[in-house]
């Protein structure tokens, strides 16, 4: 018996258990203090109106006979799949077909899971700073090499910096990459890919046979018409890329869990469809999500529930164009925060990322995100998100000020 020996290279998950430690020490020292939360990646607004509706009218059919369901389809409800055809694609003029959306409990495992569908011998190009699920499951799967305390990397991945010389934008690795994992509207760094930088990589990608895992959890934040919300609006995706959904952000569902793959059928590689082969790999492994939360999800493209969803959304964006404004005019170097919940801010007089976190803590009450937490390209930033209330985000903005 061996076990999957990759577990022990894993560095321990440091980032949220460690801000949870400083904070919980600060509050033990200080039990009076009011502290306000822009570190958090959780969304706080209730689900919509439509959404609760569209899950009770779901629960009552689930508690009769004549229509209660049992194992839905392991890919999705057809409702579902085709709301989203409908509404996410074809509306914005891409041919995307249900039977190349899949259903799920969640992008973060979807993002996991995908290494599945390919052998180990890949080299996987990932940004930095990156969401960690695409690092660390890759590094479970023996693709990563052996990680590096030092530089904060691991040996087989090859990094991207996004930095601000690049505006936050990765640029085309000079070593060959197989799967190219993007993520736009990017977390952390609020940043966002136009069409002719999206195109670039699908040509890129074409060209060599690599395949971009392509992250578009935060795609409703968009503001800017023309920033692209899916990798298919780009010519030639469908035979190079991969997309992740979620309604997590999009809807309130980060409790609720709905999200959704899309795989062209057009993707092939070696003589197989990847596509075919998604759908083997969640026959075998995956029994669907809740038929309950997926009529919740379908309300959110219903003309009410649209609304009512994309109200949400602006609150978000209004707290984090409160950060992003405050925070510069208090001459502070910020990005993101237009077509993303998150803020991006440059340390200030060059202090560590972890270091301005303990000043914002200790001094302002407020906790943040370190952008070194999220790679080794992150140092020097911290990351605030518009997701907590508008009152206290405003109250947050006025104490940083106070202390600069
Ligand atoms: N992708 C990115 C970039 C994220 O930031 C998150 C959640 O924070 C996810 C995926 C996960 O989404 P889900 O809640 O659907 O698992």
């Amino acid at each position: 018996m061996h076990i999957n020996e990759n577990f022990a290279k894993l560095p321990g998950s440091y980032l949220f258990s460690e801000i949870a430690r400083r904070v919980a020490a600060y509050s033990g020292e200080h039990p009076e203090a009011d502290l306000i939360r822009l570190g958090i990646g959780d969304v706080t607004l209730p689900l919509a109106p439509a959404v609760l509706e569209a899950m009770h009218k779901a629960v009552d059919e689930q508690g009769k006979a004549e229509t209660f369901r049992g194992y839905g389809p392991e890919q999705g409800w057809p409702f579902l799949r085709e709301a989203m055809a409908k509404y996410d694609f074809q509306a914005r003029g891409v041919d995307i077909v249900p039977e190349e959306i899949f259903i799920s409990d969640g992008a973060k495992s979807d993002c996991g899971n995908i290494v599945d569908l390919f052998q180990s011998g890949n080299k996987v190009a990932v940004c930095d700073p990156v969401y960690p699920v695409y690092v660390d499951s890759n590094a479970m799967a023996g693709r990563a090499g052996d990680y590096d305390a030092d530089t904060g990397r691991w040996t087989g991945l090859l990094y991207m910096p996004c930095t601000a010389e690049n505006g936050f934008s990765p640029r085309i690795p000079k070593e060959k990459a197989d799967l190219i994992y993007l993520c736009f509207p990017n977390n952390p760094t609020g940043g966002v890919a136009g069409r002719e930088v999206l195109q670039a990589w699908v040509d890129y990608a074409n060209d060599c046979g690599a395949i971009i895992l392509f992250d578009a959890a935060y795609e409703a934040f968009i503001t800017q018409p023309e920033i692209p919300h899916s990798i298919f609006e780009i010519p030639g995706a469908k035979t190079c890329a991969i997309e992740f959904r979620s309604f997590s952000k999009t809807a309130g569902f980060t409790g609720t869990r709905c999200a959704a793959t899309i795989i062209p059928k057009e993707l092939v590689r070696d003589g197989m469809s990847l596509r075919d082969m998604w759908n083997r790999r969640q026959c075998t492994k995956f029994n669907g999500a809740p038929y309950i939360v997926q009529r919740g999800a379908e309300a959110t493209y219903t003309e009410e529930g649209r609304k009512q969803v994309m109200e949400n959304i602006a609150y978000y964006l209004r707290n984090a164009g409160t950060i992003r404004e405050g925070l510069a005019a208090a001459g502070l170097t910020v990005s993101g925060g237009v077509d993303s919940p998150y803020v991006w801010v440059k340390t200030p007089d060059g202090v560590d990322s972890w270091s301005f976190f303990d000043t914002l803590l200790r001094e302002a009450n407020v906790v943040t995100t370190p952008g070194a937490g999220f790679g080794p390209s992150g140092e020097g930033y911290i990351r605030l998100t518009g997701f907590g209330g508008a009152e206290a985000t405003k109250q947050a903005v006025e104490r940083i000020r106070k202390i600069l």
